[in-house]
């Protein structure tokens, strides 16, 4: 029986595995090799993952100094970042993951501006005089609005004043092109199931042996940088996954989100699309129709079999409003009215039309209620 056949729009939340991927991953599932073993299976688990490791480098344009530590997700992955450098300050932007801005007690937040894209003046201005060892952690692309930030800039400022760079690159990786050397980051961040590999495996890089301790301890597994046995088929369905990353595929996404938005925006003047200005990556698209709550869509949308996300993390009973929508100046109710719409590699066409014409019979059934409020 197949466990999901309705129209899957949620991407940024998890794009489903490949068939390559897959393909790779069950080939791996029976096999007996622990990587740390000497034996014949030990060794060839260890060849597999290093090949993996080179497979992942290549993608990045990796140099020879660079380490990549696999993880259980880019959430080991941040908290690894920012725990393990321990730094005397670090500082993180409003619209970061939850598991950057919760990672460390107090970091000293970076504000972003109404478009969606973080104040640099105010990272300059937040470095003046800084004197103590820091580390800054911007994310390249935000999940909710995938406005591209502006992380090479957020390097050039921070080596005038001797901080190290930590970027989250789980939303950019195989939806724009990503180099680490030109980037000039210290530290990246990357997930697995963003880019149709397995739940639970992700990677912190390393530039130039950058000094990150552990924060998981135990066995020597990871240069010491990591304790626990590899996850052998995790490793290398992720790499698998990365090997069939296609920036210019991705970006005719753009064709169907900018479609998406047009029909939309056409229908309900008063839409509000967040972070229409700046530069987005290709597949996103976040916008909040005032007076019609998330819940409202999200169910008539369910009920039609659609997936996609609101900007409120739902919490022991609580709805809040998006952090991100708010650090961009949105009202409570904006952000209570917003929907995220993400496309992946099985996006076609058709879905995104189905789509179009559902919210347009959910938005044809609440209208009158809309204009009254
Ligand atoms: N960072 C970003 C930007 C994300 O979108 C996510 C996933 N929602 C994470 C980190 C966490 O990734 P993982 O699920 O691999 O822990």
């Amino acid at each position: 029986m197949e466990l999901f056949n309705g129209t899957y729009l949620d991407h940024n939340a998890t794009s489903p595995l490949k068939p390559a991927v897959r393909e790779s991953m069950l080939e791996l599932l029976g096999f007996p090799g622990n990587a740390s073993s000497v034996h014949k299976a030990g060794r060839e688990a260890r060849r597999r993952i290093e090949g993996a490791r080179q497979t992942i480098a290549k993608q990045l344009n990796c140099g020879p100094k660079d380490v990549i530590v696999f993880t259980s997700g880019a959430t080991e992955a941040n908290n690894m970042a920012l725990r393990g450098a321990e730094m005397e300050r670090v500082i993180v932007s409003a619209i970061e993951h939850p598991s950057v801005l919760q990672a460390l007690p107090h970091p000293d937040i970076l504000p972003v501006l109404p478009g969606g894209v973080i104040d640099l003046a105010a990272l300059d201005k937040m470095l003046e005089g800084n004197t103590r060892q820091t580390l800054i952690s911007v994310m390249l692309v935000n999940n909710e609005t995938g406005v591209i930030q502006p992380v090479e800039e957020v390097v050039r400022i921070a080596r005038k004043r001797g901080a190290l760079v930590h970027t989250d690159a789980v939303q950019a990786f195989g939806r724009m092109p990503l180099d680490i050397q030109k980037l000039g980051v210290d530290m990246l961040t990357l997930s697995a199931h963003k880019i149709g590999g397995p739940q639970g495996m992700g990677c912190l890089v390393m530039a130039n042996c950058a000094t990150v301790g552990p924060i998981l301890r135990g066995g020597n597994q990871e240069k010491n940088l990591r304790a626990g046995t590899e996850n052998l088929a995790g490793i290398v369905g992720f790499a698998t996954a990365a090997e069939q990353l296609d920036v210019k595929e991705f970006h005719k996404l753009g064709v169907l989100r900018d479609k998406l938005e047009a029909e939309l925006k056409a229908l309900a003047p008063s839409l509000r699309i967040f972070g229409f200005e700046a530069p987005r990556v290709h597949n996103t698209s976040m916008f909040a129709l005032p007076g019609a709550p998330s819940e409202t869509q999200l169910i008539a949308l369910d009920l039609a079999g659609i997936c996609v996300s609101n900007g409120s993390a739902c919490s022991s009973g609580t709805v809040k409003p998006s952090h991100v929508l708010k650090a961009m100046g949105a009202s409570d109710a904006e952000a209570g009215s917003s929907l995220r719409v993400s496309l992946g590699w099985n996006t076609h066409a058709k879905d995104v039309e189905f789509f179009i014409a559902k919210w347009t019979e959910m938005y044809n059934r609440i209208k009158s209620r809309l204009s009254a409020a």
